[in-house]
Parts: C-alpha cells; sequence; structure tokens
C-alpha cells in the first residue's frame, strides 16, 4: 500500500461547492473504482476519497464537495496548487469484474460526488455497455457530463427542472424498469442506496449483482 506525499498541480472549479484536486501521481497504482485515505501532513487529520482520474492518467484526481460545516473538505478546498498532502491507499473493493469488462449491461448510479469513481470506470475503459443515473439537486451540478456519451448519461435532479429528470433518481428507478441480468453500481448517501437497492431486487436482481459504495 502506498503512503507518499503527493504534490497539488491544479484545482478546478466545477461549482461554487465543488471542485476537482488534481496531484502529481507519483507511481500510485490503483484499479479504478478504489479510494485513497488523503491526510493533512500537519494535523494527522484524514477522510476517505475515491478517485476520480483514470489508471492511465498522470495525475491523481478527486472530485471534493464542499460539505458545509465541514472540517477536511474545507480544508481541501482552500488548498493551494504547490501544497502537499499524505495520500494512502488504494483501499476498496469497488471494482469492475470480468462479466462487465466483458459487456454485460451495466447500471451505474450515483448520487453527488458519488458520481467520482464511475468517471474512473468510464475515463478507464472507453469500450463500457453502461447507463449511468446521476442525482443532484439542481442541474449546474452535472459534474463532467461531457465526459460520458449523451445516449449513456441521465441526469435527474430533485429540486429544479432543466434536466433529463425531473425527480430523484429512485422516482427514475421506479418508472423506469431494470432487466434482471444487468449488473447495478450505486455509489453516494446511504439513503439513496438502501431505496434503490430495494427496488432493483424487485426486479429481481441478484443481491451479488448490486454492489455499493457508501459516501456517508
Ligand atoms: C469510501 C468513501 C469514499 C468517498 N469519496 C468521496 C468523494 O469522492 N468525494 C467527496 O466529496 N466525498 C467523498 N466521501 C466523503 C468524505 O470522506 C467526507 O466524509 C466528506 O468530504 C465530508 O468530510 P468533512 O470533514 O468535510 O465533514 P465532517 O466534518 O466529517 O461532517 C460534517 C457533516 O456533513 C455530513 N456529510 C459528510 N459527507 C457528506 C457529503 N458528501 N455530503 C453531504 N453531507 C455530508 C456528515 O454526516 C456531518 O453531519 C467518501 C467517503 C467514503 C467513506
Amino acid at each position: 500500500m502506498n503512503k507518499s506525499l503527493h504534490q497539488l498541480l491544479a484545482v478546478e472549479e466545477l461549482t461554487p461547492e465543488t471542485f476537482v484536486l488534481h496531484f502529481e501521481r507519483n507511481g500510485f497504482q490503483f484499479k479504478p473504482g478504489q479510494y485513497a485515505v488523503l491526510r493533512n501532513p500537519e494535523t494527522g487529520e484524514a477522510r476517505e476519497y475515491s478517485i476520480y482520474s483514470s489508471d492511465r492518467d498522470e495525475r491523481l484526481s478527486f472530485l471534493i464537495r464542499k460539505v458545509e460545516f465541514g472540517d477536511f473538505s474545507r480544508y481541501l478546498r482552500h488548498l493551494l496548487p504547490g501544497s502537499t498532502l499524505q495520500i494512502e491507499g488504494p483501499r476498496g473493493f469497488f471494482v469492475l469484474d470480468e462479466q462487465v469488462l466483458a459487456g454485460q449491461p451495466t447500471l451505474l448510479i450515483a448520487t453527488g460526488t458519488g458520481i467520482s469513481p464511475f468517471h474512473s470506470f468510464v475515463q478507464s475503459y472507453p469500450e463500457l455497455n453502461y447507463q449511468l443515473l446521476h442525482g443532484v439537486h439542481f442541474p449546474d451540478e452535472a459534474y463532467g457530463r461531457q465526459s460520458y456519451a449523451p445516449e449513456r448519461y441521465q441526469l435527474c435532479t430533485s429540486r429544479q427542472e432543466g434536466s433529463d429528470y425531473f425527480g430523484r433518481v429512485t422516482y427514475y428507478l421506479k418508472e423506469h424498469p431494470v432487466e434482471e441480468d444487468t449488473i447495478c453500481y450505486l455509489c453516494g448517501n446511504s439513503e439513496m442506496i438502501e431505496e434503490a437497492t430495494n427496488i432493483l431486487e424487485g426486479y429481481g436482481l441478484s443481491p451479488e449483482n448490486i454492489r455499493t459504495e457508501v459516501f456517508f
């Protein structure tokens, strides 16, 4: 497991609350879908973040939302290029298996920054046979939408119209049945994951074909 200091190369602002931190990679090896622990080398405080970049990228990148009253995400928001952070990992088992890589239909369901591991999947495996459902509050939170083929990406907004679907991803799932042989990856908050899992099981998907990563 890697545990080393990485210099921040650039901060890319996506919305007032959301940004991508691009670090030098320094040979950090990972499988798309895994996460790393980012640690403040001065205080020792740390949090987990999914890796946003592809396994071929020269940089190691993370998509982060500044959480209101959140200690660590606010600290990350104020980092300037040139600062260094300790990065530990890779960690986690939220990775694609042989069936998915062989072309089995795959449904990716994210809320908010839960789209981060899916960005890494799609950038690392351009041939992936996927559909992506991204749930956010407002239409301008379609982080990195241009990274996905338009016919594979559905934006669901729960608080304002102007997206592909007005309503939560779980409402979308209730209205759009999923084939039993689909492999599903769910990433985001625990409430969405629990509700979406129940809906998918109701469509006859087996539990081993529903893989989850809970952010909070
Ligand atoms: C495996 C894993 C991968 C993760 N990947 C990412 C990622 O790619 N991008 C990312 O932005 N976060 C990710 N997270 C969440 C991240 O680790 C932190 O929890 C988050 O940045 C908040 O930390 P904080 O110190 O700012 O807030 P804290 O001070 O720890 O919490 C403040 C309050 O905010 C709530 N909260 C925590 N996280 C969120 C959130 N994301 N949205 C809304 N409310 C929240 C907490 O419940 C708490 O009430 C991941 C978590 C896990 C476990």
